[in-house]
């Protein structure tokens, strides 16, 4: 099998393989580049179903952080983890510990983090492992629940978007639809009311889209319904691909701006977008608020540091706009270009 050759190795700068005999971890660790700074990214255990795809999938996660921690302005490299396993059924203490004195062998070049799968109190245990962790619980000396300031990063954003597609500072009276009112979504929802925003929301629980509705004064809406919302800003907080051939003709909106990863089931979807004459937040920059969060993670620790660090999402927002109108390509190749500019030229 071609390993240097393959798509998805992409440059990696190495790619650790971990089995514990007696724990019966088998784990990958993918470390993409690091000319910015040690590779930081989650570790996802989930029960995957082969080895290959399980390569393929932290080979991908851990480039895409270079990207993103770059576009953050952190001095941090991307990489990303994955343990092979039923978090349920197969996650134990005995594993994590394992799994974190790997961790420790890589000396401070990769730094890991909770991802899906795994929790802050799993994080407690890779620490009692190796130092080279984050996003423990406050009250462990962690920098808590990274939702928040994701939120206020997309909060921010949406600004951004605003004023560069409506000419609005402020966000009273624009229509905003937000699906998925989890971590991020509820903390959104409470920004965006706070900010005079007339809301539409979705999600799947019944009792929380009501609850959220009534405490907001916002329209609740079905799932599919959210995406023909007569709204200026549709705001994706649930999951991935949901910009796709058969959403993206149902929009109404002039700005797509929110949390959830991978929003675009493909790269040209980004196209379309912009053929429709819809402004696209690239959603691995307006969702890096939580990312930066943990980076700040510390004795020194600073919410008011943090909080300015999320904001300049704003304005780089804003120059990736620019640079996509001036060399006529859509925002999502222009925040790549940015992004490869930054971790190349180190
Ligand atoms: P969450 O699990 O807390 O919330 C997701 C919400 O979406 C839930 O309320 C769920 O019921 C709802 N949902 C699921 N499917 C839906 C559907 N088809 N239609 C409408 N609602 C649906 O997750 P979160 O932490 O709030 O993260 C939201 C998104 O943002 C995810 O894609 C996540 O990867 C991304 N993200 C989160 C963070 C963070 O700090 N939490 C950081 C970066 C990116």
């Amino acid at each position: 099998m071609s390993v240097f050759d393959a798509h998805d190795f992409d440059d990696h700068e190495q790619v650790t393989f971990c089995h514990d005999r007696n724990s019966g971890l088998k784990a990958v660790i993918a470390i993409h580049n690091t000319n910015l700074g040690p590779a930081l990214g989650g570790c996802r255990f989930w029960p995957y179903a082969s080895e290959s795809e399980a390569i393929k999938d932290v080979l991908r996660l851990s480039r895409g952080m270079t990207y993103k921690a770059a576009l953050a302005d952190l001095q941090l490299g991307g990489g990303k983890a994955v343990i092979i396993g039923d978090p349920a059924k197969d996650k134990t203490v005995e594993k994590l510990r394992a799994f974190g004195r790997f961790v420790q062998r890589l000396h401070g070049l990769y730094i890991t983090a909770e991802d899906v799968g795994t929790t802050p109190k799993d994080m407690i245990t890779i620490y009692e492992e190796t130092r080279y962790v984050v996003g423990r619980e406050t009250h462990e000396g962690g920098s808590g629940d990274p939702s928040v300031l994701t939120a206020f990063g997309v909060f921010t954003g949406i600004r951004a978007c605003a004023y560069y597609k409506m000419g609005k500072e402020d966000l009273s009276g624009v229509r905003v639809a937000v699906e998925g009112l989890g971590h991020v979504g509820l903390d959104l929802v409470k920004r965006l009311s706070e900010a005079g925003a007339s809301l539409v929301v979705t999600d799947i629980n019944q009792p929380l889209l009501e609850k959220v509705s009534r405490q907001y004064g916002a329209q609740a809406v079905g799932v599919e319904e959210i995406f023909s919302a007569d709204v200026d800003v549709f705001a994706p907080c649930a999951l991935g691909g949901i910009l796709n051939d058969a959403t993206i003709p149902r929009l109404k909106c002039q700005i797509v701006a929110g949390s959830a990863n991978n929003q675009l089931a493909e790269s040209y979807h980004a196209k379309i977008l912009e053929k429709r004459g819809i402004l696209y937040a690239p959603d691995y920059l307006i969702n890096s608020g939580g990312l930066i969060n943990v980076s700040y993670e510390g004795p020194k620790y600073n919410l008011q540091e943090v909080m300015t660090h999320v904001g300049k999402i704003y304005y780089t927002l804003l120059e990736i706009f620019e640079a996509a109108k001036a060399h006529s390509i859509t925002t999502s190749e222009a925040s790549d270009c940015l992004a490869k500019d930054r971790f190349n030229k180190k």
